[in-house]
């Protein structure tokens, strides 16, 4: 036997099949195969060497790695640990997406993360609470600046320093889990205390390595603020707001009344139907399976045609631009952000 696998948290999985209907892969194809039940599967014939592990990077690739099969479950199968430990596995030397390898390799490094956002004005840089960081994230500072620039001025109590890498989430998720692992130890000896983030997905991968108490995601820390907020109106019409989860996020960290709760009392929440589900970005599967990504976002752009929403608020980068780009495309014309931005104006 190879032990590829930590056979403990493969030997959890009863083969129930309740995780079936969750999957959003299985939803597309009704095969097998592609769903949690099936790669675990495959998990156990390659780890029984009945099978080459070579055979696992069909559906290595295809999983979303949305950990929707996690809360469902009755044994409390950590899928998303065997997911990493796969592309581990198989995501190695030419089976390694390009694209990936140079994203990674941009990230690497802090001063290549600093680089990276050069051009895009982040929140200054400020020392107020030594024991509360925000962290800028690694896309988020050049995709969405204006996320932390919106902390900067809700959040005064919040410290910001330039000196921070990227936390390895993406590592992790993509075949190189040790330097994941590494990046996001680095990451808790260079900001000190409660590292605060505005991205589902970091804040989960920093809590699997540096654990609960160091980590809070933003509409978790916001909501313990218990700070009351103005509803944001247009002619006397409170705004229809509808809210998109972070799967890491809402499986990996039970975050999901949160934002909610906050969104309540700025407008007119409506629930967006399916919200909890994928929504095709899940880190690099937006640009490496576009295909399939487009097909898991497609039934939730239909719905929110229907919805006549002004604002979507998220709770993770690779939601906003996914939701964002997908959106424009449909035309549809509501506005997607960043969960903090509508926060700003409804103190303001
Ligand atoms: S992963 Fe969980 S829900 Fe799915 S088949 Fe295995 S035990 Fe059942
Ligand atoms: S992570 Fe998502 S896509 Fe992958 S098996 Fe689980 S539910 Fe399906």
């Amino acid at each position: 036997m190879t032990e590829e696998f930590t056979q403990s948290k493969l030997d959890r999985c009863i083969s129930c099949g309740y995780c079936l209907p969750a999957c959003p892969t299985y939803q597309l194809t009704g095969a097998e195969e592609s769903s949690p039940r099936g790669r675990i599967t495959l998990m156990r014939a390659v780890q029984e060497d009945r099978m080459p592990k070579q055979n696992l990077l069909a559906e290595s690739s295809f999983c979303l790695g949305c950990r929707a099969c996690e809360p469902v479950c009755p044994a409390g199968v950590e899928y998303g640990v065997l997911l990493e430990e796969m592309r581990e596995m198989v995501w190695q030397g030419k089976n390694r997406p390009l694209l990936v390898r140079g994203l990674l390799a941009l990230v690497k490094t802090r001063w290549r993360v600093r680089l990276i956002g050069l051009f895009s004005p982040t929140g200054r840089r400020r020392n107020a609470n030594a024991n509360l960081h925000l962290m800028l994230g690694c896309f988020e500072r050049s995709l969405f600046p204006k996320v932390s620039r919106t902390l900067h001025q809700i959040a005064p109590e919040v410290s910001i320093t330039r000196k921070q890498g990227c936390c390895g989430a993406l590592h992790a998720h993509n075949g190189e889990l040790k330097l994941g692992t590494e990046m996001a130890e680095k990451l808790g000896q260079d900001l000190n205390g409660t590292i605060l983030t505005t991205a589902g997905g970091c804040a989960v991968h920093l809590t699997s390595v540096l654990g609960r108490d160091r980590v809070r995601e933003f509409s978790e820390w916001w909501t313990s603020k218990s700070m009351t907020l103005r509803p944001i109106e247009r002619d006397g019409v409170r705004l229809r707001v509808g809210f998109q989860d972070s799967c890491h996020l809402r499986n990996g960290l039970g975050i999901y009344k949160e934002p909610r709760t906050i969104l309540k009392q700025i407008g007119d929440y409506i629930e967006i139907p399916n919200a909890s589900g994928c929504c095709g970005a899940a880190g690099s599967y937006a640009i490496l399976q576009k295909a399939n990504s487009r097909k898991v976002i497609a039934p939730k752009v239909d719905a929110i045609r229907g919805l006549n929403l002004d604002y979507i608020a998220t709770v993770n980068p690779g939601c906003t631009r996914q939701l964002a780009k997908e959106l424009k495309r449909a035309g549809i014309k509501t506005k997607v952000v960043h969960i903090s931005e509508l926060i700003s104006r409804a103190i303001s």
